[in-house]
């Protein structure tokens, strides 16, 4: 027997009408360098974009080109998301904040044929033009005149046709590449098919993962530069969400303006962003009028519990955590309580909010050590295996990194787990963040999820320092908060009741800020080559 299903191929081209057709009302509101705000519509950017599609056929692009980005969020960024993979080309977007040298290197490497640059962040592309060549530069221009040898996009797009001819693509033709900012090693290039795109975003609007429909109103204030914005503006288009844009502003006072007054429902982004926001609360309460937002999105690197807490009881905010991964599309686990859990005391569901939650529909996982899988039992520590639709099966021309991905067809993700009986993964750290000290295992994340709940301080990242004796111990790095004051013995007798004797830190450096990745994550590498020779008590 056979199915009597139709062969629909599930590609980017289907969403893109969808949100044409049936949302053609609904706003996209851009925040412009100058701060001031662009508003438009699904109906005039399914115009738009086919313009685009149109513009990059008469460039020149062909079928699996790659057509890169250098943008800030904005709804001409959101353009190239559908007019791109529409006419068969590659979305490639660029992150600004990494080094020239490896922009150049990414550029290089995916030999991205069409540049499409905002004018605020042509410096950046002034620092690798030297050493890359794409055919053309586009530039998204807010007023100023674009510079000679380049195009400006407007101009680009004004004289086609709002109608684009579809293209048949097959549903497994690429649609994105995004390379990973990881802190060791070359960039590596992640590539998604359209097919894996659709069902990443049907996978992240579900109620129990991100919860979007075409009532919300959604603020990815995590770039679009970052895993296309963790899938957003697909899934958006998707369901018809109103989107808001931040543009350059990712400054706590600026967000908290925009959920305000465009009214948002769900904002998106790394712990870092909604560390400032709830310092920015904390000190002004009454400043904004933020009821309107149902959940704050929290992912990329661990959301303190604190942190959590902070906006539930204080501000009746609610944080959604989060866990995932470029080569995941990104989304892999939420944190949500189960049906039941609700009864739990507040501790306990505070618990549980902080950890990375439940693996999303088509995400499967399991946690595996030198003995095998370990058992879901809370306690067991093993490396975070996934596999799943969405999911990379090898890197963009990158035959190096084959170990990631296992003989039985499992991606490894560096990251060390427990499962518990439940489900909910909690990471205890990256596999090479794990303190061992004396053969024995700290956690770092723990440390610092700790740390971040004393209330003088404002961020902590722990590392791992030599040890004559114990081979390494950990040694925390604190930022205090504005004025805030605490020595080493408050932090010691704070953490001293949640931590074995040999989990504590041996040392704690009052830091003014702590080094990022260029995706806003504590740059630990950074910090352990800064205290290299850092001399513990023996
Ligand atoms: P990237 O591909 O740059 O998004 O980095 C993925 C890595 O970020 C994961 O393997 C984790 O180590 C870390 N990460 C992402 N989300 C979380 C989270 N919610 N909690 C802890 N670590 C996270």
């Amino acid at each position: 027997m056979e199915s009597q299903m139709m062969d629909f191929p599930l590609t980017l081209s289907h969403l893109f009408d969808r949100a044409g057709r049936y949302f053609a009302k609904t706003e996209l509101v851009s925040r412009r360098p100058d701060k001031s705000i662009h508003r438009t519509t699904w109906g005039d950017f399914h115009v738009r974009a086919q313009k685009l599609a149109n513009a990059l056929q008469r460039l020149g692009v062909k079928r699996g080109d790659r057509v890169a980005t250098l943008g800030w969020n904005h709804s001409r960024h959101l353009e190239t998301y559908f007019g791109i993979p529409l006419m068969g080309g590659v979305l490639h977007t660029l992150n600004p904040r990494l080094s020239g040298q490896d922009l150049a290197y990414i550029m290089n490497h995916a030999e991205d044929a069409v540049l499409l640059v905002d004018d605020v962040l042509l410096p950046v592309w002034e620092r690798f033009k030297h050493e890359v060549h794409p055919k053309h530069v586009v530039v998204w221009s807010n007023g100023a005149a674009v510079p000679a040898g380049m195009l400006d996009y407007e101009q680009l797009i004004e004289g086609e046709l709002g109608s684009f001819t579809p293209v048949t693509l097959d549903e497994k033709e690429p649609a994105g590449i995004c390379y990973t900012s990881g802190t060791t090693g070359r960039p590596k290039g992640v590539v998604y098919s359209h097919r894996s795109m659709v069902l990443h975003a049907m996978s992240a609007a579900l109620p129990d993962s991100l919860g979007l429909s075409q009532t919300s109103v959604v603020l990815p204030v995590v770039p679009m530069f970052h895993v296309n914005a963790w899938g957003l503006p697909f899934t958006c288009a998707m369901v018809g969400a109103k989107v808001v844009f931040p543009g350059p502003h990712l400054d706590a006072l600026s967000v908290l303006q925009l959920m305000e007054e465009e009214k948002v429902t769900c904002a998106a982004g790394v712990p870092t962003v909604w560390i400032a926001i709830l310092d920015a609360l904390d000190k002004e309460p009454k400043r904004w009028n933020v009821s309107s937002v149902k959940q704050m999105v929290v992912g990329g690197s661990a959301a303190p519990q604190a942190m959590i807490e902070g906006f539930q009881k204080r501000h009746g905010l609610a944080v959604l955590h989060a866990w995932g991964m470029t080569e995941m599309s990104p989304i892999g686990t939420v944190s949500r309580l189960k049906a039941g859990m609700q009864g739990l005391p507040d501790s306990e569901q505070f618990r549980r909010r902080a950890m990375q939650g439940v693996a999303v529909p088509l995400v499967e996982v399991r946690a595996v050590s030198e003995a095998g899988e370990v058992p879901w039992d809370g306690k067991s520590m093993g490396e975070l295996h996934v596999r799943g639709p969405f999911i990379a099966k090898s890197y963009f021309g990158n035959a190096a990194e084959a170990d990631k991905f296992t003989m039985d067809g499992w991606f490894r993700t560096g990251d060390v787990v427990t499962i518990d009986s439940e489900g909910f993964v909690r990471i205890t750290d990256r596999s090479k963040d794990l303190i061992k000290s004396g053969g024995e295992w700290i956690s770092s994340v723990d440390l610092e999820n700790a740390l971040m709940g004393h209330p003088a301080v404002k961020e902590a990242a722990v590392v791992a320092v030599a040890h004559p004796k114990w081979d390494e111990r950990p040694v925390a790095c604190v930022v205090l908060r504005d004025g805030a004051k605490a020595t080493d013995e408050e932090l010691r007798e704070y953490l001293s009741p949640l931590f074995a004797k040999f989990q504590m830190p041996d040392a704690f450096v009052f830091m003014q800020t702590i080094p990022r990745t260029a995706a806003g994550k504590f740059l630990k590498t950074a910090l352990r080559e800064q205290l290299k020779d850092f001399k513990l008590q023996t």
